[in-house]
């Protein structure tokens, strides 16, 4: 029996991670695999109830799930003055030190790149986002009004965490090569402890290649021939940047998945935010949505050693890769006409 949460988040959150729970339920139904939900309030719609945007009994319930679905937060409709901000906290409360992005190209779907297929890890803990690395005051400071400082952090265990994780999937996902991202050459102390500790974790897995690459080389090399790569590791911003570039070769923010682990808890929590612009529509893509879901499933699988898991994780799979292919169910930024519930639907009776 798995423990899941259910966080909506705002505006198309309350669109988007229902379909996804609807194509998990459907998945676990299929495979027998047991799963308890608890919904969770946060955003605008906890803020009303009770009077907070991250509630202390939603952050304690937190601590008691294997994982949970997270829609996205729309800071936008808080209200003012609202000190409140959810997932930097979150993130360090639960330790959520990787954040697992999949760029994936679809061969009838519009993108820059065909036969892409990559995954990338950003350490989520470190490096220079002053908000998730400090206990307490922050990562850059401004002694005088001509100079501003900002630090980079660089341990020993968060590069090592997050080096294997990107081997162990590697690994279980049958893939065949991991490539480290950085600029050991200049920045010989932080790049440099990267890189040793990705070195360190690849000598213990011979069956898989491994290759560094230099951070603005990767850049350019990603969008020219991005088939070359298959599993990146990088730190906190170099992940931030080109987990983006990766999404964009691909066809944008609605093809953009992501689970953001931890050692015991992952969250899925697709890339794009709450999208006021089209919130309430019922227009939004729930694919990425949905995806996150399915990665979820998949690591948990993993983790607990729970075969089921990973099997509703690859009936997920099947099915999206048939409503893409079959293109009868897509929503508008993808050229259909489907709304948000008949892709989620659709996907849940490919199921
Ligand atoms: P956004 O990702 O919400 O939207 C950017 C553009 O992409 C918009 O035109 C939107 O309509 C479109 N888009 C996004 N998701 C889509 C989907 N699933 N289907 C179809 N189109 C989609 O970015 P933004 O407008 O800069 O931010 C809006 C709010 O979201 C802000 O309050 C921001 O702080 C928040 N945000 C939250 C998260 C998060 O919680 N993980 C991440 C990014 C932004």
């Amino acid at each position: 029996m798995l423990k899941i949460g259910i966080l909506l988040g705002d505006d198309i959150g309350l669109e988007v991670v229902p379909e996804c729970v609807k194509v998990m339920k459907a998945a676990a139904a299929k495979t027998g695999l047991e799963i308890e939900w608890q919904p969770l309030p946060i955003g605008r719609k906890a803020h009303e109830a009770l009077g907070h945007t991250m509630p202390a009994s939603t952050v304690e319930a937190l601590a008691g799930v294997d994982g949970w679905v997270q829609g996205p937060i729309g800071h936008n409709v808080y209200p003012r003055n609202d000190p409140t901000w959810i997932n930097p906290p979150l993130r360090k409360k639960f330790e959520l030190f990787a954040n697992i992005k999949p760029v994936k190209s679809y061969p009838n779907l519009p993108s820059l790149h065909k036969n892409v297929d990559i995954v990338f890890l950003r350490e989520t803990t470190e490096g220079m986002q002053s908000s998730s690395v400090v206990f307490a005051g922050a990562g850059e400071f401004r002694p005088n009004d001509e100079i501003s400082i900002g630090m980079r952090v660089v341990t020993r265990k968060g590069a090592n965490r997050v080096a294997r994780e990107a081997f162990e999937i590697a690994r279980t996902g049958g893939r065949k090569k991991v490539t480290a991202l950085h600029k050991e050459p200049v920045y010989r102390l932080v790049c440099g402890m990267f890189a040793e500790e990705c070195r360190k974790v690849a000598k213990e897995y011979p069956d898989i290649q491994f290759e560094e690459v230099l951070i603005d080389g990767f850049a350019m090399k990603l969008v020219m021939k991005p088939q070359q790569y298959d599993v990146v590791v990088t730190t906190n911003q170099f992940g931030d940047i080109v987990t983006d570039e990766g999404a964009g070769i691909v066809g944008g923010l609605g093809l953009a998945p992501g689970l953001v682990v931890g050692e015991r808890q992952a969250m899925a929590q697709a890339t794009h935010g709450s999208a006021p612009d089209i919130a309430g529509q019922n227009i939004a893509n729930p694919y990425a949505m949905i995806m996150s879901g399915k990665m979820l499933l998949e690591w948990l699988g993993r983790k607990r050693g729970e075969p089921r898991a990973v099997e509703a994780a690859r009936l997920i799979e099947t099915a999206v890769d048939q409503v893409i292919a079959q293109a009868e169910h897509l929503t508008g930024d993808l050229g259909g006409k489907a709304s948000t519930t008949e892709m989620g639907d659709a996907i849940a009776a490919a199921v």
